[in-house]
């Protein structure tokens, strides 16, 4: 049997490690092949003046701040014995997302030869979250997907959630991932100890 493959949807450079860390963990010491796809990974041969989030983490443009956040990543996903690969998208920083299909033509066959694949599912109130679960949701096989708590966002009290309104999340925010099964119902499925698929959700 080919060996278990995870993929973890990110939409920028941080999501999937800060929100699935210990999973990614217990997962890949247990012989899971798990990879993290951030899709918004930026280009880092970019001279364009670093976004607003950007600027303020110090970078000076947006190759720099692709390069620096790429590493962090992949020191990261190191940590937690994780694959990582990037999508040469940019975050809505930088403009307006891109088309659907550019992104999905990308991704398309990965999430194919995957067993499941994390998207984000709860609170999607960023924009860039919203549009990777939507995307993403609408395409694949719904069979494989599991819609992850992003933290820190899942962790911060409502009225702190409803601080970020502007019109565009607020069109965002009219999409919710469907309703079923999430990543708490889901990953109880994978075995504790060993973080392997159990034998049961295999064989459905
Ligand atoms: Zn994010």
């Amino acid at each position: 049997m080919a060996a278990t493959e995870i993929l973890i949807l990110s939409p920028h450079l941080d999501d999937g490690v800060l929100s699935l860390g210990a999973f990614i963990a217990t997962a890949s010491a247990a012989g899971t092949m798990v990879t993290v796809v951030t899709i918004f990974a930026g280009d880092p041969d970019s001279q364009a003046p670093a976004g607003h989030w950007d600027g303020r983490a110090g970078f000076e443009t947006a190759g720099g701040a692709a390069r620096g956040r790429r590493e962090e990543d992949r020191a990261a996903c190191d940590l937690l014995g994780a694959e990582c690969e990037w999508l040469p998208f940019f975050d809505k920083d930088y403009g307006p997302a891109p088309a659907d299909d550019a992104v999905w033509d990308q991704l398309a066959s990965r999430v194919e030869r995957a067993e499941r694949v994390f998207v984000p599912g709860r609170p999607l109130i960023h924009g860039d979250h919203a549009w990777v679960s939507r995307v993403v949701s609408e395409r694949a096989d719904p069979a494989k997907l599991v819609f992850y708590a992003e933290l820190p966002y899942d962790a911060w009290p409502e009225d702190k959630r409803g601080g970020q309104g502007s019109a565009e999340l607020a069109r965002h925010r009219t999409w919710t991932a469907p309703q079923g099964e999430h990543a708490h119902d889901k990953t109880d499925r994978y075995d504790d100890e060993t973080g392997r698929v159990c034998e049961a959700q295999r064989a459905r």
